[in-house]
Formats: C-alpha cells, sequence, structure tokens
C-alpha cells in the first residue's frame, strides 16, 4: 500500500516539519506501506537533500511551464533538483482557485516530460440522484489519460477524493462498500485508455477524511492501492496510527 501524506498548509514551523518527518522515516523503517509526504514547497528545501530514507517527497503543485518570467511558480527542474520523485495536480483545493481541467493535463504532461510521476486528484462535489457525477468524473479523467503516451498512462497514479468528503472526520467519509464501486468505475474508464489489465495496474488513491478508524476497512477489499490522507497526515501520532492501522 501507499500512503501519500498531504500536509497542505498546517504545518507551519520547520520543528513540526522536522519531527513529522523523523516519524515518517521510522514508519517506514518498520512497515512495508510506502510513505510519500506531499509537503509545502520550502520544506523540500529542508528536507529532502539530507533523506536518506526510504521516504519519498511530492509537491503540492507544480507549474506547467518550462520557467523564466513566471512569477511564483515552481518548475518541474526544480522540483527534480530539489529530490522530488511525485507531484500533487488538480488537488480540489486547487480547482477551487480556477485550475480548469485543461490546466491539469498541461502540468501532468509536464511532469511525466521532467519524469516526476503525476497523482492527479479527480472526485466531485457532490453526488446527484440522477449521477451526472459519473460524467464529471470520466471527463476528469479523460483530459489527464487522452493525451498521454501509453508508458506515461501506466505511470499516472489517480488520487480519488470525492468533495464532499474531504475535511471532515472518519464517520462523514466515504463507506467502503460505495469506494468498492466508484474503484470498478473508475477502472472501466481507465480501460478506454489502457489495455488489457493495465487499466488494474494504474495505481489508485482514495482520499477523504481517511483516520486510523475507517482505513482498515477502505482498504479491504475495495480495489484501491493506497491513501491521500489530509489532516491525518499532519499530526505525528495520527500518522503513525494510520500505517500502523493498514498493517
Ligand atoms: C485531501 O484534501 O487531500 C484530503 C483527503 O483531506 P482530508 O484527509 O483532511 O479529508
Amino acid at each position: 500500500m501507499l500512503i501519500v501524506g498531504n500536509w497542505k498548509a498546517y504545518v507551519e514551523s520547520q520543528l513540526k516539519a522536522k519531527a513529522l518527518f523523523a516519524t515518517a522515516k521510522r514508519l517506514s523503517a518498520q512497515h512495508d506501506t510506502e510513505i510519500v509526504l506531499a509537503v509545502p514547497t520550502p520544506y523540500l528545501g529542508l528536507l529532502s537533500p539530507s533523506n536518506r530514507s526510504k521516504v519519498a517527497f511530492a509537491a503540492q503543485n507544480i507549474s506547467a511551464g518550462t520557467g523564466g518570467a513566471a512569477t511564483g511558480e515552481v518548475t518541474a527542474a526544480l522540483l527534480k533538483e530539489l529530490g522530488v520523485t511525485y507531484t500533487l495536480v488538480g488537488h480540489s483545493e486547487r480547482r477551487a482557485l480556477g485550475e480548469t481541467d485543461e490546466m491539469v493535463s498541461d502540468k501532468v504532461r509536464h511532469a511525466h516530460a521532467n519524469q516526476i510521476i503525476p497523482i492527479v486528484c479527480v472526485g466531485e462535489k457532490e453526488r446527484d440522484p440522477d449521477a451526472h457525477y459519473l460524467q464529471l468524473l470520466r471527463a476528469q479523467i479523460h483530459a489527464v489519460f487522452e493525451p498521454l503516451a501509453q508508458k506515461e498512462r501506466q505511470q499516472t497514479i489517480l488520487a480519488y477524493e470525492p468533495i464532499w468528503a474531504i475535511g471532515k472526520t472518519a464517520s462523514e467519509a466515504m463507506s467502503p462498500r460505495d469506494l468498492t464501486e466508484m474503484t470498478l468505475y473508475i477502472r472501466k474508464v481507465l480501460g478506454e485508455y489502457l489495455p488489457g489489465r493495465s487499466a488494474l495496474k494504474v495505481k489508485l488513491l482514495y482520499g477523504g477524511s481517511v483516520e486510523p478508524s475507517n482505513i482498515r476497512s477502505l482498504a479491504e477489499g475495495t480495489g484501491v492501492d493506497g491513501f491521500l490522507p489530509g489532516h491525518a497526515s499532519a499530526d505525528s501520532d495520527i500518522f503513525s496510527a494510520l500505517v500502523k492501522a493498514l498493517k
């Protein structure tokens, strides 16, 4: 299993960042779970260069461009230099700021072109009785996968994060049964872009109020390859409990 801890902007001190990183290193030495930390950009410079552990780093966002006159942007080349392996793309909190499917697609292609693995977030804001949200999901996946080469499609990681389930508590997260239905649907859509069984090999994560009390049931038999926890990854004790609960 893969756990990508999205610290978002919860971690606002170097001391806390270092403590969380130490916890992640200890956990990765003790457990088989693959741990990735998606941290604010300044912490990449602080933590990643001295990293000798199995913990990998993700950026929370990536520029679609290659540098130059682009104030505030962080390019793939710089992320690469900082030792980044993955990047989140299209998180709902960035889509809420105006990131479109087209921009997400550009960023995904830019990440691949620079050997950074994109973790693309998709998910509906709400569920309507006529299930139009399934079409929205399909459109989000299409925008990303359609322009990619086969090898890039295979390497792209998808994080299914229903927006209505984000930032709440375990009791309001998606149920294992609904998650199973969604992973089947998403893999069916992926089958349009990847031949045969290769759609089954795309790594699929779930995110949305994953906590120590529900991670195990969301992992068992639902078809996910891991999780993208937000708030539960920004506290050392809770993150430890998450990883331990997955054992
Ligand atoms: C997220 O926003 O990626 C997320 C899953 O957040 P939380 O775990 O806090 O719901």
